[in-house]
């Protein structure tokens, strides 16, 4: 029973896919480089099959990301197959920061997937990108969360590389 509590969906991200966004990132430093992916629901889990990066218009890039709005929005109503946000964290670890969360309303509806990359090395001493999936969850029995800020929150998910 406990079993499912711990039930994870796993996100498939072509290693094609991951590239851009690393490269996308690399190309944003020392800013916060942002965008969506797109796939489709598969058997445990979500299918990314393609990255679309879009500008980040936050007042200060170098924390914080903000999508351009017109950008974002003709990704709701022009991809059925909107499935998540990236957006990369250049100073710190790939783990959603405050602001992620207080922002995270503004998205959550339309998206299954949140995925936050860093710039990292490989063994080898090569630029490659520490990334992190989370799955946002809707806190919808929790009185204390009631306030829209608290009504969502991110779910550690396991990423595959395929
Ligand atoms: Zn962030």
């Amino acid at each position: 029973m406990a079993a499912l509590h711990g039930q994870q969906n796993m996100i498939f991200i072509p290693s094609s896919v991951d590239q851009e966004m690393s490269k996308h990132m690399y190309n944003s430093l020392p800013q916060e480089a942002c965008g969506v992916v797109l796939g489709e629901a598969a058997a445990g889990g979500i299918r990314i099959s393609r990255f679309q990066p879009i500008r980040n218009v936050a007042p200060n890039p170098l924390h914080h990301f903000s999508l351009d709005e017109a950008e974002w929005i003709r990704c709701i109503f022009n991809e059925p197959q909107l499935v998540g946000i990236f957006h990369s964290h250049p100073q710190t670890s790939p783990v959603p920061s405050h602001q992620d969360l207080m922002a995270l309303p503004a998205y959550a509806e339309l998206i299954k997937v949140y995925l936050i990359g860093t710039p990292a090395l490989t063994s080898k001493s090569e630029p490659c990108m520490h990334l992190n999936g989370y799955e946002i969850l809707y806190n919808v029995e929790d009185p204390s969360k009631s306030n829209q800020q608290k009504r969502y929150d991110l779910q550690p998910a396991q990423l595959r590389m395929t």
